[in-house]
């Protein structure tokens, strides 16, 4: 591999230990509340996870866990004892939900004020409009650590494949408000490798191991791979290993964009706090 290796790891432990000392300094509890449904063990993994990184960095956290059947009604009953609770700062419901609940009716439950995901319809229309407070933490740990590795943005060719509105279109608005040219890519794409190999950027958000290949990508391009797939061989992400032979900065999976979703979620969680307090008005919360 000649590719640099972004190490999202050592990054998002330099910024957890940021965020636990500004913690310190904000002279208040900050607490997260997590509400989890259904019996999804790895869903069960990330959630402990977000709680063992909470009480690294001085972050109090709550730990809701249903069973899979309980009623959509019982969740959004707790979610609205969590959004009046004025000791909770940050509340984060774990996807995927049970089949028989509505989730974007349960995600927009969530005070937008408190919507530590960005997934709330206000959160995600400051985002659109350039006007960003809370954002879904997995791109925000893209942008932080293409910055860290000082990748320039402006007037590059930006290309996102995946869509969703967790990681891909997110992630494709971040990369506009820093100017660079944003192709968006998807299911229905037709000739994806064409579109990949024009990428001076290329994210990659899909789940499907193997989609990008080394022919795919523009030599010396940075290709970020978002992707946790399971697998007999253990986790790998959606770009092809040997990428690294003509990229010119890669993130390995696992290891990178994991360990930044997390410290991104800690920010977020203090983010939320310190506009909460400071009555920063949040429309629509
Ligand atoms: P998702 O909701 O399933 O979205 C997948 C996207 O990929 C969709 O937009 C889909 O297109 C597109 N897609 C599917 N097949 C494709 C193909 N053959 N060519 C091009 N695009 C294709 O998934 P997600 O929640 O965004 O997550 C994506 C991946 O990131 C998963 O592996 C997930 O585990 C991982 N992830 C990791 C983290 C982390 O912390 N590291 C966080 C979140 C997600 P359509 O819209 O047309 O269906």
């Amino acid at each position: 591999m000649t590719a640099v290796r972004m190490d999202g790891k050592a990054l998002a432990e330099k910024l957890r230990a940021g965020v636990a000392e500004e913690v310190k300094a904000f002279g208040g509890s900050v607490c997260l509340a997590t509400v989890l449904v259904g019996d999804d063990p790895a869903s069960h993994i990330y959630v402990s996870k977000k709680h063992d990184a909470c009480a690294e960095a001085g972050i109090e956290s709550r730990d809701h866990r249903f069973p899979a059947s309980t009623p959509e009604s019982e969740v959004l009953e707790l979610l609205d004892e969590l959004n009046s609770d004025d000791g909770v700062d940050g509340i984060l419901v774990q996807l995927p939900l049970p089949e028989h609940m509505d989730e974007s009716k349960v995600t927009f439950s969530v005070d937008a004020a408190k919507d530590v995901d960005g997934f709330h319809p206000v959160n995600a229309g400051r985002l659109y409009l350039g006007r960003p407070l809370l954002v879904p933490a997995t791109p925000l740990g893209v942008m932080a650590l293409l910055s860290e590795y000082d990748i320039a943005l402006e007037g590059k060719q930006a290309v996102v494949i995946g869509r969703s509105e967790i990681v891909g279109k997110p992630m494709a608005m971040m990369l506009l408000a820093e100017h660079a040219t944003v192709t968006i890519c998807h299911s229905r794409t037709t000739d994806l490798a064409e579109h990949a190999r024009r990428a001076d950027v290329l994210v990659a958000a899909v789940g499907r191991p193997g989609l990008v290949t080394k022919d795919m990508v523009k030599p010396g391009a940075v290709v970020i791979d978002v992707a946790v797939n399971r697998t007999e061989g253990g986790l790998v992400g959606d770009v092809e290993k040997d990428v690294g032979e003509v990229a010119g900065f890669l993130t390995p999976v696992p290891g990178s964009i994991g360990p930044m979703t997390i410290a991104m979620l800690l920010r977020n969680t203090l983010t939320a706090a310190q506009h909460r307090r400071a009555g920063v008005a949040v429309p629509g919360s």
